[in-house]
């Protein structure tokens, strides 16, 4: 591998691994503390990357500042208290892996529960709405099955490389006999949009591909994807983190709009709660989503223009939730779950608040790609009554009657209009997957974070945990 080369997705795991015995030998240089009797560290963004990152260097004895430009701390992970009185729905990131370790470790060591959804009696069946009809029961499993052995056979004959100079959609039709219109077809590419947040066409089908392989592979040993949801929401998680670190060293409305670094210091410019300032310190960690990145000056901050651009350059899903809440659960009076796959308005659908004793229930829809990009309202806030209508009669169509027990308060959280966020999370477009900015390395006294920075598991919050995690063992290194 030559130094500075883009890395595949799998060097750069491998890559990452051997980051400490790097960071502790002679790959990351070590800073002495420019005149302060303890190291202060920077972190940009308490989402979870930053929120994981900041634990380990405050329990290290760092002295670690967060500065976070919302007047929340979670970044993409919400969680409303509202919507399902007693109940909690999630309006970001939600579900967790079976195999998300570094998530479920740090549930457990913060005294959060998880929420094992295998373990949920849940009523009715799961039902699909795609080119115009209800599809019930196991109607797409034969195809399903195909595509999957497809996926592991052209992974192994084709190499990640080569398909990911292919689109998801390039790959897709020639995968499945009636691309792009029969209801398989629709089907897959609603699954696409809801999973990575954008059309076929914007994904990479070495992503794809591998993920499809991926999944055959954990159905056969058992492993569930989307297993587990933090119990109470990740508003806990977020809490709980937030009172280990010390909620003094974590300031809220705090937009960090420059980074600079030279004479072994580094100085961020902070638009905080009492005006502009300059703070200094010896590391920064900066956890922004790709697209936000381009909103802060980073021209001195002595990380190499190029993987600035890299950085945000890297495509990002425009995923949308639209949770429009219920009185109770009507649609299993008809045999749905609430459960499903669509190509209409609704994209993906679930019960928010399955499992819970909640007041009433919610339902969630999720869309992304171009329907994300244009779903109707605010970034956060109500929904409006058209889209709700348009949603109902949808669900009515799948469970019927079922929108009878719908509530007022129906709400909308679309991320790509989110000035903080600018998309979901990311996916790599045709080609990216080699060409990803190896951020798993620091740029002088600059370190990365952020789901977009972990190679193995970008996209979710296992890869924000693991970032940032991995962010403070290097900065221990250097200390
Ligand atoms: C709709 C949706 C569904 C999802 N579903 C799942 C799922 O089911 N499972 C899963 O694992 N993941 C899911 N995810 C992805 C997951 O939520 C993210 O990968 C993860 O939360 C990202 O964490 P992060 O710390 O990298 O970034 P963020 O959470 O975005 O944190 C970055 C922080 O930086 C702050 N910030 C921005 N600009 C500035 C600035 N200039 N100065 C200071 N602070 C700034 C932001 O406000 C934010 O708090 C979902 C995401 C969305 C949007």
């Amino acid at each position: 591998m030559t130094p500075g080369a883009p890395l595949t997705r799998r060097q750069a795991i491998v890559a990452a691994g051997g980051v400490l015995l790097a960071a502790s030998a002679a790959g990351i240089p070590g800073i002495a503390t420019a005149g302060r009797s303890r190291a202060r560290v920077h972190v940009v963004g308490a989402g979870l990357a930053g929120l994981a990152c900041a634990e380990r260097l405050a329990a290290a004895g760092v002295d670690v500042r967060v500065w976070e430009a919302r007047n929340r701390l979670g970044g993409r992970t919400l969680t409303d208290l509202q919507l399902a009185p007693d109940g909690w729905v999630e309006c970001g990131g939600e579900f967790i892996d079976s195999e998300h370790a570094a998530m479920k470790r740090l549930c457990a060591a913060m005294g959060v529960g998880l929420q094992d959804l295998e373990a949920l009696d849940m009523p009715g069946q799961p039902r699909d709405l795609v080119a115009g009809r209800v599809q019930r029961g196991e109607w797409a499993s034969g195809a399903d099955a195909r595509l999957a052995a497809r996926a592991a056979r052209d992974l192994r004959t084709m190499g990640e490389a080569r398909l990911d100079r292919l689109s998801a959609a390039t790959w897709l039709a020639r995968a499945i006999t009636g691309w792009p219109s029969s209801a398989f077809a629709r089907y897959r590419a609603a699954l696409v949009r809801g999973e990575y947040g954008v059309d076929p066409a914007a994904l990479s089908a070495a992503w794809l591909v591998t993920d499809l392989a991926e999944d055959a592979r954990a159905a056969e040993t058992g492993e569930g994807t989307e297993r587990y949801r933090v119990d109470g929401g990740t508003v806990r998680l977020v809490s709980a983190l937030e009172s280990v670190i010390g909620s003094g060293r974590v300031t809220r409305g705090a937009q960090v709009t420059a980074i600079t670094s030279s004479g072994g210091e580094v100085k961020l410019a902070v638009n905080a709660p009492g005006g502009r300032r300059v703070e200094v310190g010896d590391l920064v960690v900066v956890t922004l989503p790709p697209r936000v990145l381009a909103d802060v000056d980073m021209r001195r901050s002595g990380v190499p223009r190029d993987v600035l651009r890299g950085i945000e350059k890297i495509g990002m899903g425009t995923n949308a939730k639209l949770i429009i809440p219920f009185a109770r659960a009507s649609w299993q009076r008809a045999g749905w779950s609430g459960d499903g796959t669509s190509d209409t308005a609704i994209g993906s659908t679930w019960q928010a608040t399955m499992g819970q004793r909640a007041d009433g229930v919610a339902l969630t829809t999720l869309v992304g790609g171009a329907q994300g990009a244009r779903i109707a309202g605010p970034d956060h806030g109500p929904a409006t009554a058209a889209s709700v209508d348009e949603r109902l009669a949808l669900v009515d169509r799948i469970a019927p009657g079922a929108s009878d027990a719908a509530r007022d308060g129906a709400v909308v959280h679309a991320w790509a209009r989110d000035p903080f966020a600018r998309g979901s999370y990311s996916a790599a477009r045709p080609g990216q997957d080699d060409s990803w900015p190896d951020l798993a390395r620091p740029y002088g006294l600059v370190h990365f974070a952020g789901e977009h920075a972990d190679p193995d598991y970008s996209g979710y919050m296992e890869g924000a945990v693991r970032s940032g995690q991995r962010a403070a063992r290097q900065v221990l290194a250097r200390l």
